[in-house]
């Protein structure tokens, strides 16, 4: 899933108790990502570019059923003990583990049970059929923003980000020649799509009584 819809899913837990606070619920739908970014950067996980497509050949610290569970109990842990707030804590838990969940709805086969172990590996590929992946994400993203009651502009960010991770989607062949030459780029501009829609989500879901 793109960093827009999985930003998103931060609505749904700030809408369950609307005295959360914003940015550690989008940081915990993340974290698991900023953590596959980090790794990526350090050459303990990688991707690799085959058939014209990408695969992620290798995610099992950040991105298996094991890791989310570990990480989303030290989340969980570090908020109730270490900020005193046993909602956020639990909102919190729940928005890191959703990360793997909702991965792997997308994913090819590629999401472990335990870095420890290399089979089963789980994953339903959507990603294989752009235009589905397209459809369920934007349907996912705009469910988020009804539920949450959000401001037309927060409509506006879900959308605009939505059609702008159609290219990425589609890109296919040759036009993935940089990610091969540069493998930096790829987990940059997932860097990047994670930092600004964290920004405009921020921004704009506070305004939510605004038409
Ligand atoms: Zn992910």
């Amino acid at each position: 899933m793109y960093a827009i819809n999985h930003a998103s899913t931060a609505l749904l837990l700030r809408k369950k108790d609307s005295n959360l606070p914003l940015l550690p619920l989008l940081i915990s739908v993340q974290l698991v990502e900023i953590l596959w970014v980090l790794f990526s950067y350090l050459g303990w996980e990688h991707f690799s570019i085959s058939g014209g497509k990408v695969h992620l050949d290798f995610l099992p610290y950040s991105h298996s059923l094991f890791s989310g569970v570990v990480a989303a109990a030290l989340s969980f842990c570090i908020v109730n003990w270490g900020f005193k707030n046993r909602r956020l804590a639990i909102a919190v838990a729940i928005g890191v583990i959703s990360h793997v969940i909702i991965d792997m709805v997308f994913h090819e086969k590629d999401i472990r049970l335990s870095p420890f172990s290399d089979r089963p590996v789980m994953g339903l590929g959507i990603i294989d059929y752009p235009i589905l992946n397209f459809i369920i994400e934007f349907a996912y993203g705009i469910f988020c923003w009804w539920y949450f009651k959000g401001s037309r502009r927060l409509l506006w960010v879900i959308v605009i980000f939505n059609v702008l991770d159609l290219p990425m989607m589609l890109a296919q062949g040759y036009m993935l020649n940089p990610f091969i030459t540069y493998p930096f780029l790829l987990p940059s501009v997932i860097l990047f799509q994670i930092l600004i829609t964290w920004y405009f989500v921020f921004r704009y879901a506070r305004m939510k009584n605004e038409p």
